[in-house]
């Protein structure tokens, strides 16, 4: 078992920050942010629905989108992007600057405070604000760099 970055009142303080803006804390909301704040990494929707299985089985995989989505319109919930395609959730104080590796998509957590340079300058020379969180870095990682797997990747549709 990965170690978890949660304890209860992590649970209770998220909940209270939901009422704090008028939500409701319905079952499905209580169930999802329980499940993001005892993961040790972003989830996918189906990573969510999968935590949440024991507790809440009856949960549909539709309640769990429309929950994220709410949670997300809240702004206790954040998404972020995976290189080539597909979102995964963090509660939104929790985000982090990734790495992925563009060829076997294994992701490098970043200390916050990485890309400061980048984002003071961004906004002093061109007023930009840097959003460092949003989509990951992307490169090679060490085992990827220099093998024959290294050609151009393809971006695959479906
Ligand atoms: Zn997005
Ligand atoms: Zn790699």
């Amino acid at each position: 078992m990965p170690p978890t970055r949660s304890d209860p009142r992590d649970l209770d303080a998220t909940l209270d920050a939901l009422r704090a803006q008028g939500h409701r804390v319905t079952a499905a909301r209580r169930a999802v942010i329980h499940a993001l704040l005892s993961a040790d990494h972003d989830m996918t929707t189906g990573d969510v629905a999968a935590a949440i299985e024991s507790t809440q089985p009856d949960t549909h995989l539709s309640t769990v989108y429309r929950t994220l989505e709410s949670l997300e319109e809240a702004g206790i919930v954040a998404h972020v992007h995976a290189a080539h395609g597909g979102v995964a959730y963090q509660l939104a104080d929790r985000t982090q600057q990734h790495a992925e590796c563009d060829v076997c998509g294994l992701t490098i957590e970043l200390p916050s405070d990485m890309l400061a340079g980048v984002a003071r300058q961004l906004r002093a020379k061109h007023d930009f604000e840097l959003d460092t969180r949003h989509f990951p870095l992307l490169g090679r990682c060490s085992s990827c760099r220099g093998t024959e797997g290294s050609a151009p990747h393809r971006h695959i549709r479906g």
